[in-house]
């Protein structure tokens, strides 16, 4: 129970990755607030905590809205004491050849992917400053290591966090907050489902073909789990992290080495 009594707020915590790292934080020890838009689905994962005994609320957020994460920031404090751990999880996907991108579209990436962890790090990083530990966690992606096709603005939305992650990481050093980010290649989620959907929709791939096509992306010739990603969230928040900062850890099987 290394992050026992902690206070920890998962953005997109309602499913895949974010719901994997909400469990894991809970099963460490920590005290959760599970966040998204549908309240259906963070409502259902805290639900879930609390009857393996765990502590974990439900509070419903745009990560995109200012007014929306200072709520959230109050709302969490009441519910937690203190906020010492948060993960900027939140995170959309679209893909286009770059003649296709939409103006919209790519606006609307920038907004969650990146404009959202500003804002709630902004809103929650004073809060672990005055307690003297904190810990961001950033889920960003190998596309925010290297470029890849079709995925134009997805990849400058997880460079850019990445880019942001290692500022902050450098100015809060001394202040006892860690910024990390974390960058898995394909997991098996929601999010990858829709991009099976999308490649079915676009090539002459059928759907096993097409997933077939992602898992071969990475020399382990699998998508990661969401499991894996969460493991990698609680070891970068545990106290003995406290030397680890302004990394963008990869997880993909060894196909990124960096
Ligand atoms: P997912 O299954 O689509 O879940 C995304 C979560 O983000 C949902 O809970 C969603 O809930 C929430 N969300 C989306 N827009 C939001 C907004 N504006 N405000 C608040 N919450 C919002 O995606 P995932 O695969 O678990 O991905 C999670 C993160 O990992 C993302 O940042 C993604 O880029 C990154 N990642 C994923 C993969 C992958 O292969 N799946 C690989 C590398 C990195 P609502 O829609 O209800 O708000």
């Amino acid at each position: 129970m290394l992050l026992e009594n902690r206070g920890a707020v998962v953005t997109g915590g309602g499913r895949g990755i974010g719901a994997a790292v909400a469990r894991a934080l809970a099963a460490a020890g920590a005290r959760v607030v599970v966040s998204a838009r549908s309240t259906d689905q963070i409502e259902s994962v805290a639900e879930s905590l609390r009857q393996l005994g765990q502590d974990a609320r439900a509070v419903a957020c745009d990560v995109t809205d200012p007014a929306q994460v200072q709520a959230l920031v109050r709302q969490s404090t009441e519910l937690l004491g203190s906020v010492d751990i948060l993960v900027n999880n939140a995170g959309i996907a679209s893909s286009a050849p770059l003649k296709a991108i939409r103006l919209e579209d790519w606006e609307r990436i920038m907004a969650v992917n990146v404009t959202g962890p500003f804002l709630c790090t902004q809103a929650f990083v004073p809060g672990m400053i005055e307690a003297g530990w904190g810990r961001v966690v950033n889920i960003a992606s190998v596309a925010g290591k290297i470029g890849q096709p079709y995925i134009a603005a997805y990849c400058a939305s997880k460079h850019a966090l990445i880019g942001f992650t290692r500022a902050v990481a450098v100015e809060l050093a001394k202040k006892g907050v860690t910024v990390n980010a974390v960058c898995p290649g394909y997991v098996n989620t929601p999010m990858t489902e829709e991009s099976v959907a999308n490649i079915t929709s676009k090539t002459s791939l059928d759907k096993t073909a097409a997933r077939e096509y992602l898992e071969n992306l990475s020399p382990q010739g699998r998508l990661m789990e969401p499991e894996e990603v969460a493991h990698l969230v609680v070891s970068l928040c545990v106290p003995l992290a406290k030397g680890i900062t302004g990394q963008a850890v990869v997880l993909d099987g060894g196909s990124v080495q960096s």
